[in-house]
Parts: C-alpha cells; sequence; structure tokens
C-alpha cells in the first residue's frame, strides 16, 4: 500500500492502516458512469478502493459534458465505461477496474453484482432502479442509491432490515420516461454523499443513510432529511414475501 497517497485520510482517527486495508479489499460496483457516476468513481478510486466495477453502455455525448466531469472533449464517441477505466487508472495505478459496457437487465444482473460488497445507483431510469432494489435486497448486498432533478438531490442507502428499501418508498408504478432538467454541480454533491456512504459501509464506522434520506436542495443551499420507514407490505423487503 502507497502510505504517502493515502496519508491525509491514514491520520484520520477512525481509518488508519486498517481502515485503507478494508478499502484495499473492497468491491464497489458504479452502475452508470454519468454524472452521478463521475464524482463516485473519482472518490473511490482516489480513496483507494480495490475493486471497482464500471458499468454503462453508453458512449460520450457532448451534451453530458456540461456535469459528467469524468469525461473529455477529447474522447466524445468513446464508450463511458472505457474513458472512466482510462482517467481512473491514471488517478490511482493501484486498483482494479472492471467494465461492463452494457445495458443491465433481469437475465445478467445477478452474474453481474455477484461478488460486490456494495452496488451504487447512478442511473437516470427508473427501470433500472427497481431491479437493483429488487436484486440488491434478494442478494443482500447493499444499494446507495442517489437522484437528482433539476436543482435537487436526493441519497439514501438500502441494506435490509436497516431501513425502507427503494420499493417501500416508492411503489413501482409504470411511468413513461422523461429527461430531468439538471444543474452540474448537484450531482457533484449526490454523487459525493453517495462516495462517503460506500466508504463509511466499507469501514464500518459513521452513520448511513438507512433509516433516513438526505434532501439537497440546490437553488436555497439547504440540506434537509426526513426519516424513512420499512413497508410492511412491502413485496420485494418484507419478510412475509
Ligand atoms: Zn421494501
Amino acid at each position: 500500500m502507497d502510505k504517502e497517497r493515502y496519508h491525509r485520510q491514514l491520520i484520520i482517527p477512525e481509518f488508519g492502516e486498517a481502515g485503507q486495508a478494508k478499502l484495499t479489499n473492497a468491491k464497489a460496483l458504479i452502475v452508470g458512469v454519468g454524472g452521478l457516476g463521475s464524482p463516485v468513481a473519482f472518490y473511490l478510486a482516489a480513496a483507494g478502493i480495490g475493486t471497482i466495477g464500471l458499468l454503462d453502455k453508453d458512449i460520450i455525448d457532448v451534451s453530458n459534458l456540461q456535469r459528467q466531469i469524468l469525461h473529455s472533449t477529447s474522447r466524445l464517441g468513446t464508450a463511458k465505461v472505457k474513458s472512466g477505466e482510462q482517467v481512473l487508472k491514471d488517478l490511482n495505478p493501484e486498483i482494479n477496474i472492471i467494465t461492463y459496457e452494457i445495458q443491465l437487465d433481469d437475465k445478467n444482473i445477478r452474474q453481474i453484482i455477484e461478488g460486490f460488497d456494495i452496488v451504487i445507483a447512478a442511473v437516470d431510469n427508473l427501470e433500472t432502479r427497481y431491479l437493483l432494489n429488487r436484486v440488491c435486497i434478494k442478494m443482500g448486498i447493499a444499494l446507495v442509491e442517489g437522484g437528482v432533478f433539476n436543482w435537487d438531490g436526493t441519497v439514501h442507502t438500502i441494506i435490509k432490515g436497516q431501513g425502507p428499501c427503494y420499493n417501500c418508498l416508492y411503489p413501482e408504478v409504470k411511468t413513461t420516461p422523461r429527461v430531468p432538467g439538471v444543474i452540474g454541480p448537484i450531482v457533484g454533491l449526490v454523487g459525493s454523499f453517495q462516495a462517503m456512504e460506500v466508504i463509511k459501509f466499507v469501514l464500518g464506522k459513521g452513520e448511513l443513510l438507512t433509516d433516513r434520506m438526505l434532501l439537497i436542495d440546490g437553488f436555497n443551499s439547504a440540506v434537509t432529511e426526513i426519516k424513512v420507514k420499512i413497508n410492511d407490505q412491502c413485496p420485494v423487503c418484507s419478510n412475509k414475501n
């Protein structure tokens, strides 16, 4: 381990070399290598999370660059996972990057997420959120949710038994996909909170957002939280099912 690289986190009381070793052994999968996935990937790679999976089927489009800070104009047309891999390996050659240039679906999800300790939902569609929630609950894998809309963002961590799942909070409904507006820094804020959740989860220290949800109001510069509760009738996480 490169102690000099991690010096500023090694001297944090809750961290130390034992904490760094936990990060080195951790495996985190980032689903969506866009606006939210960019800061998550940067911070997890820089912190030394030993194995990072990047999953995204898209290539870089010029309209992504207003907020997807992992990518750049010189790599327009490149697969986002390849662009991400290049940047992260350059940032921290000590870590492993696994890339999945595919669309996550019912058939491939189990095989992909098996072996990861934690999954970060950094996606822009409800279908993938519900799919990740269902399968992570079933497989007992922690899931860090993040969402953005215009100036607003939310963060919530889902661990079975410790708080509600995505379906408890938003019962599954069919909706027509829409493209939300988004100001660049809000994905930076939400993604940074998501990365923080991952680091705390791996360390086993600090308070996770499992029974509360963080609400970030960028327009008024206000961060608040609401308590969230398990739905006993939830078809996904309730033990009755
Ligand atoms: Zn539930």
